[in-house]
């Protein structure tokens, strides 16, 4: 299937217990497409500004995204920088300057109108759904993220995007702040009222759950002796979600779970390093020999 993603290409500052960067790659769309990209080709579509060099580029090139998508618009890049406590389960937002992407009007190249597999990253839903609408025919598979900002201050048109949503993919808190239930199972019985027939429950350090309307599944968080840098787990666990499912070509309740399991695999190994570096890096021998782990781990016979 031909993905496409569209959401945030950014600058960040990161401060972890292990370290501080003042300025390195970030944003939505570049961990999905760099975790994406292991599967199968990716479509990006996002916005960068003057100051988004060809060496920051780079990062892309050589890879099997498409950058036709990534728009060069006058003024700076979107600029977000974050401090996480000691324990690194908690994140103070510092800054967000919305720069270039303040006056963001995605428009598909025409050779992305064809996409099969779209995943709509975190922005606004006015925005995913003007994308959904310059996509010809009926994509097989819609995914979603969203955040708190945008379910407090546009829930109709969150409401609305929801509507063509296949499966959502948020945390916990967001699920019981989307859908007022505590309980995470009548909350996705809520979720799949709205639109999703699929929620997929981001746990950071604790895993992911799915709530298909069939079936449950559960992966834990993959133990790791060192994180560094926990920004773009999400990112990186949707990117390797769908780019799973993008490259086998099927959405059924056996490639929904081994997509969570790569999910879970490529949001592991971003968190091991600072930005996007160890995804960067990656080789698809250690995501299949980190996905027969995560097999071993969670096996057992009763
Ligand atoms: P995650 O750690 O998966 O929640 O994603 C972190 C990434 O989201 C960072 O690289 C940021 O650049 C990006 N980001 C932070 N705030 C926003 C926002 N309001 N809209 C879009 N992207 C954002």
């Amino acid at each position: 299937m031909s993905l496409l993603v569209v959401g945030s290409v950014a600058f960040d500052g990161i401060e972890t217990p292990h370290g501080k960067v003042e300025r390195t790659l970030g944003g939505a769309a570049s961990y999905f497409a760099l975790a994406a990209s292991h599967f199968t080709p990716v479509r990006l579509v996002g916005i960068v500004g003057e100051d988004f060099t060809a060496k920051d580029e780079a990062v892309f090139r050589g890879r099997r995204i498409d950058l036709k998508g990534l728009e060069h618009a006058s003024g700076k890049t979107f600029f977000w920088a974050g401090r996480y406590s000691q324990n690194m389960n908690e994140r103070t937002t510092l800054v967000t300057e919305l720069n270039v992407f303040a006056n963001f009007n995605p428009t598909l190249p025409p050779e992305y109108r064809d996409s099969s597999a779209i995943f709509l990253a975190n922005i606004d839903p006015t925005l995913q759904r003007s994308v959904l609408k310059q996509v010809q025919g009926k994509p097989k598979v819609i995914g979603l993220d969203t955040m708190n900002y945008w379910i407090e201050r546009t829930p109709a048109e969150l409401r609305e995007t929801l509507k063509h949503a296949d499966i959502l993919m948020i945390n916990d808190d967001e699920t019981r702040q989307l859908t007022g239930e505590h309980n995470l199972l009548r909350a996705a019985k809520a979720v799949f009222k709205l639109g999703p027939k699929t929620l997929v429950i981001k746990r950071g350090e604790h895993g992911a759950l799915m709530v298909h309307k069939n079936f449950i599944f559960s992966v834990p968080g993959y133990p790791l002796e060192e994180v560094h840098d926990p920004t773009g787990a999400g990112d990186s666990f949707a990117g390797g979600f769908m780019g799973y499912l993008g490259g086998v070509g099927r959405v059924n309740e056996q490639t929904l779970r081994r997509a969570m399991v790569y999910g879970s695999v490529l949001g592991s190994f971003t968190v091991e390093r600072f930005g996007v570096e160890r995804l960067t890096k990656l080789k698809r021998a250690e995501i299949t020999a980190r996905a027969r782990l995560f097999s071993r781990l969670t096996s057992f016979k009763l």
